[in-house]
């Protein structure tokens, strides 16, 4: 497996070559402004002493102070990190955010801790990174297995650090800290008006389209419930145990009450009363990414679609959900068969959008409605996905390489302002 790093930097050498960019906007994007390494000692329930491996990367701060979330996972590294806060800062600028790019994570399965142990977790990753993070410095945010409650820990032992309450340090609080309604749904509501307004575009109707949706957390789980409510056929869902395939569709109100309750997608599969909705079969993650669909929204982690797998890859259509869930090696493979991908950092952007709505509220102290911030968060997604497909039919190139040009060209001008080889060379006498 390529390194990650690597691999996400390959999206940003194909762009290049078709946006307008300086030599000096050229260089400083190939790597990160600053990796943080931390170790956190963390007092385990019975009593003994666990050290865990903590990372917050800033990719890039040119446009803002650096944004992205945290990620707990067992399989967090700093290339991953350093892939992802690379991916936020492309993602950021796509969506005119005034935020450059970062994030952070701690190899950890939180789901082997308990909650006072995910809370002094959470608390010790703060006292770790506090001067390196700050409302006009980074600002982090939930990510994989991250959630409300922990951005609440995080919040306030920034603010008990600083002595002073400190909102906007973090985003994706509880919003009776200063969280922003529709934070919570905003990654999926936000993939939901890419899919539901393009789609119609590329002639299909809701009713005679079939989803596969891998991954079942807030972003997957939320979007399956909002296509299914616009009437799509969701045939398969996932999450980390397995999955579930119904070729006449699943009743995706009762699969989310059942995951509620069960933790698991695949206990659905056996259990008498959600059962017996549908006939339904167990499947595999790696099934469900060749199912014999329309739509393909892999919401779960990065590297899922690769070099390996994408030639059995059906489907016509893939949202990407996850950050980085389809490799470049396997790009070109999907785009020699004919399947149109809609990217990342275009797709799972309503998230941080709204990060920035929480931001802006935390700062000005002046609190939205939920039918406001949905608004504002359907417009930024539906003028950029405009932006995108003009871009991608004009220059012949594809929807993702459309994106990092639409990004770069924002970057490249923030990069320039502060003055590039043109400017000093044609102006060596000093004068304006
Ligand atoms: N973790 C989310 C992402 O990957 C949201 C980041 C944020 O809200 O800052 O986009």
């Amino acid at each position: 497996m390529p390194e990650l790093f690597n691999d996400a930097r390959q999206r940003l050498q194909q762009a290049i070559a078709h946006a307008n960019l300086s030599e000096d906007a050229i260089a400083s994007l190939q790597s990160p402004k600053t990796c943080l390494q931390v170790s956190i000692p963390v007092r385990m329930d019975n009593g003994t002493l666990k050290v865990f491996q903590g990372y917050r990367v800033i990719y890039d701060h040119t446009r803002g102070p650096g944004k992205g979330g945290v990620r707990y996972h067992p399989d967090v590294s700093l290339d991953e990190v350093k892939s992802l806060a690379f991916w936020m800062t492309f993602k950021c600028a796509l969506l005119n955010l005034p935020f450059g790019g970062a994030k952070g994570g701690v190899t950890v399965d939180p789901k082997a801790l308990s909650r006072m142990e995910l809370e002094r977790l959470s608390r010790g990753y703060i006292d770790a990174i506090a001067d390196f993070i700050g409302p006009d410095i980074d600002i982090p945010a939930p990510d994989v297995y991250t959630n409300p409650m922990m951005m609440g820990w995080m919040m306030d032992q920034y603010s008990l650090i600083r002595r002073q309450i400190c909102r906007g340090v973090v985003t994706g609080k509880p919003i009776a800290l200063g969280g922003s309604l529709g934070r919570d749904t905003a990654t999926a509501m936000g993939a939901f008006s890419v899919i539901n307004a393009t789609l119609p575009k590329l002639g299909r109707v809701a009713a005679e389209t079939t989803v596969a949706i891998q991954g079942f957390g807030n972003a997957g789980a939320v979007l399956a419930g909002l296509l299914f409510e616009a009437g799509y056929r969701i045939v398969a869902v996932s999450d980390s145990q397995g999955g579930i395939y119904a070729p006449i569709g699943l009743d995706i109100p009762s699969v989310r009450q059942y995951k509620e309750a069960s933790r698991s997608v695949q206990a659905v599969y056996c259990q008498g009363s959600v059962c017996s909705i549908v006939e339904h079969q167990a499947i595999s993650n790696p099934e469900l990414l060749t199912l014999d669909v329309d739509v393909l929204v892999p919401a779960a982690l990065e590297n899922q679609i690769t070099a390996e797998n994408a030639d059995q890859v059906r489907a016509k259509y893939i949202f990407e959900v996850a950050n980085g869930p389809i490799t470049s090696a396997a790009d070109e493979i999907l785009a020699k068969k004919g399947i149109q991908v809609f990217p990342d950092i275009l797709v799972n952007a309503g998230g941080v959008t709204v990060s920035y709505f929480e931001w802006v509220q935390n700062r000005s102290g002046l609190y939205w409605s939920l039918a406001e911030v949905n608004q504002r968060l359907q417009t930024s997604m539906l003028a950029e996905t405009e932006a995108i497909l003009a871009i991608a039919s004009q220059k012949a190139i594809s929807l993702r390489t459309a994106a990092y040009v639409q990004a770069l060209t924002r970057l490249g001008e923030a990069i320039a302002a502060k003055g590039t080889r043109d400017y000093y060379v044609n102006h060596s006498d000093g004068k304006a």
